[in-house]
């Protein structure tokens, strides 16, 4: 009992620091996305294809949350956008506690879009709100087609699916197919794109979901 109280307490304690953070995010008029996956799907490849294809229509920024090193945010910058990296220390997930202490590095009222890169983790991440205005995750073909069905929180609380690594379907059994079912039968709004980040394949859908999150 005692546990199950003290988790409680400890998101609802984030749940209040996150409304905190949209409401600063709404001021600056500035979109935020929570990208969650398992290490290795592709997110931070994913953003530099982003800045790529979008960064001359939307001024973007990440957040790079890493265990530890700054690899990624320093890619990210290579790619062209600002980017503050945070390092859990070993914390599995990022909290909009320290989400708030990114953003405060970052010019909000000079970005369109913030994307938040979570720490890759097919779980804890989905738990913790950081104040994003919609949560988007990755899954790669090479993780198997059986993931929804197992790590069924995170395909819930996201609205968009991207089935990355396409360009390896012919290497690997898994069917994107049944990716695709059994997401949506977890989470029946989802939006599903088949995309390769390394090659840019299909990512179109992604770039038009982001614009419409922009203008919303
Ligand atoms: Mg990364």
């Amino acid at each position: 009992m005692t546990t199950v109280k003290v988790v409680r307490d400890i998101l609802e304690a984030n749940d209040r620091l996150a409304a905190e953070n949209r409401r600063r995010f709404d001021e600056a008029g500035v979109h935020v996305v929570n990208l969650m996956s398992a290490p290795g799907a592709g997110k931070t490849t994913l953003l530099e294809r982003t800045i790529a294809g979008l960064g001359r229509e939307l001024r973007i920024g990440v957040v790079e949350g890493d265990i530890q090193g700054s690899q990624d945010a320093e890619r990210i910058e290579r790619a062209g956008a600002v980017a503050v990296q945070i390092n859990t220390n070993g914390a599995c997930h990022l909290d909009a506690n320290m989400v708030a202490s990114a953003v405060a590095e970052l010019d909000l009222a000079s970005l369109d879009l913030v994307v938040v890169e979570n720490v890759g983790n097919l779980v804890c991440p989905a738990e913790f709100k950081v104040g994003e205005h919609a949560k988007a995750m990755i899954l790669s073909l090479p993780e198997g087609d059986d993931k929804p069905a197992k790590y069924p929180l995170m395909f819930h609380e996201s609205r968009v699916l991207l089935i990355n690594k396409m360009d390896l379907a012919p290497h690997v059994s898994a069917d994107p197919e049944r990716i695709e079912r059994d997401a949506r039968a977890i989470n029946p709004q989802i939006e599903v794109f088949r995309v390769s980040a390394s090659t840019g394949e299909g990512l179109e859908g992604w770039y038009d979901w982001l614009r419409a999150l922009h203008r919303a």
